[in-house]
């Protein structure tokens, strides 16, 4: 919830895909990852994280993939700079390394070394769950080692996905896990996208969720935990159908953690699409991890006309265009000026920064994440326990 809360802030974090590469074959993967899938030398992602400084560094750092552990000691060392300026460190991983038996009762399980040094340079660790996954790495393996990880106190999470609001898995894997780790484990529930591997397998998914895939291939989709499209594009119609007036205001919260990709491309936002393509539209590039350093990516986030717009308005409003349209697609095709930095523009901009951060990391998972599911995301924070 915490990491949540600071989503809509400016360059308050930065994700980093460290490799496309991936053991597991999940039918939904948004990155298309394979075993032998691009990867870049790791001196790109330790010169950037090198340049993180106490007091002038990102708050937080997420790894991510591909497998971000299968380079367990990249992991490790960019963890440890991340440290060293003054950042928190997430790791999000498929949990390839749990065993394919799970242990006995009370049978001890076994971590490689190499990741649990890097899990342990982390503040926070969290475990992808789904259907999907599931098909490759056993539920009960991956609680195996995330018992052990909460026995040592280890801050975790869950990242789980299915279908849609309908989907039965969905209400059997987190009653799953609020049972298992006794309402202790967060969960941060999203909905499949049709991108990556998902783009071609999106129709052997079952059909609870048909009218969400339809809205999620209009808005695009994003990787990193607590991301994806706004669920308020216009009007959802019981469906999932988006109605709503050409040029609806709706703010990108996904706009504001530069995110750095396979090759060291940063871009403004992790939708899978910028992240992929060449050239990155001139409007969502930040810079480079092998040439620039945060300081300067972070004057680029915080500056931009066009990226403090779509923060504000969202792109559609922007561009003038109806809903259909497409949310991220309208995106990365905007060729419209921003508005001129009125000093009204710029109270409108710390409304909308103030109400989304209102709305604290409850709010941001019920606009991104599967809304039935968004309280999940506070199990075992303080403020929960006060609330009850
Ligand atoms: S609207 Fe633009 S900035 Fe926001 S997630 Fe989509 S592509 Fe990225």
């Amino acid at each position: 919830m915490d990491i949540l809360a600071l989503r809509p802030v400016p360059a308050a974090a930065v994700l980093m895909a460290i490799t496309r590469r991936c053991p597991l074959r999940c039918r939904h993967c948004s990155t298309g990852s394979l075993p032998a899938s691009e990867e870049h030398p790791g001196e790109i992602f330790r010169r950037f994280a090198g340049t993180f400084a106490p007091g002038d560094g990102p708050r937080l750092v997420m790894l991510t993939g591909g497998e971000p552990l299968l380079r367990p000691r990249l992991a490790r060392s960019l963890a440890e700079a991340a440290a060293r300026g003054g950042a928190r460190t997430m790791i999000l991983s498929g949990m390839f390394f749990a065993p394919r038996v799970p242990p006995a009762a009370g049978e001890a399980v076994r971590i490689p070394p190499a990741i649990e040094e890097a899990i342990d340079a982390a503040d926070h660790f969290s475990a992808s769950l789904d259907a999907f996954h599931e098909e490759e790495v056993p539920r009960e393996s991956v609680f195996a080692v995330m018992r052990a990880l909460l026995a040592r106190g280890k801050d975790l999470s869950f990242h789980v996905t299915g279908t849609g609001p309908g989907d039965p898995y969905l209400r059997d894997v987190t009653s799953a896990v609020r049972r298992e780790f006794g309402d202790r484990v967060p969960m941060l529930v999203g909905r499949v996208r049709p991108v990556g591997r998902a783009r071609t397998t999106a129709s052997s998914f079952p059909a609870a969720a048909a009218g969400n895939a339809s809205r999620a291939a209009a808005a695009g989709t994003v990787t990193a935990p607590g991301t994806g499209p706004p669920a308020g594009t216009g009007t959802t119609t019981t469906t999932g159908a988006v109605t709503g007036t050409a040029g609806s205001a709706l703010p990108c919260a996904m706009a504001a953690w530069p995110a750095v990709g396979f090759d060291g491309t940063i871009t403004a936002c992790c939708n899978q699409d910028v992240v992929d393509h060449r050239p990155v539209p001139g409007h969502l590039r930040l810079g480079h991890a092998g040439t620039d350093d945060w300081g300067t990516v972070r004057e680029r986030c915080l500056g931009s006309g066009a990226l403090r717009a779509l923060r504000t308005y969202g792109p559609l409003w922007l561009a003038g265009a109806p809903p259909e349209r497409g949310y991220c697609e309208t995106c990365r095709t905007l060729d419209v000026p921003p508005p001129a930095p009125t000093p009204a523009a710029a109270f409108v901009e710390r409304q909308v920064l103030g109400l989304q951060l209102a709305g604290g990391g409850r709010g941001f998972a019920r606009r991104y994440g599967c809304p039935p599911y968004d309280d999940l995301v506070s199990l075992g924070h303080p403020e929960r326990e006060h609330d009850l």
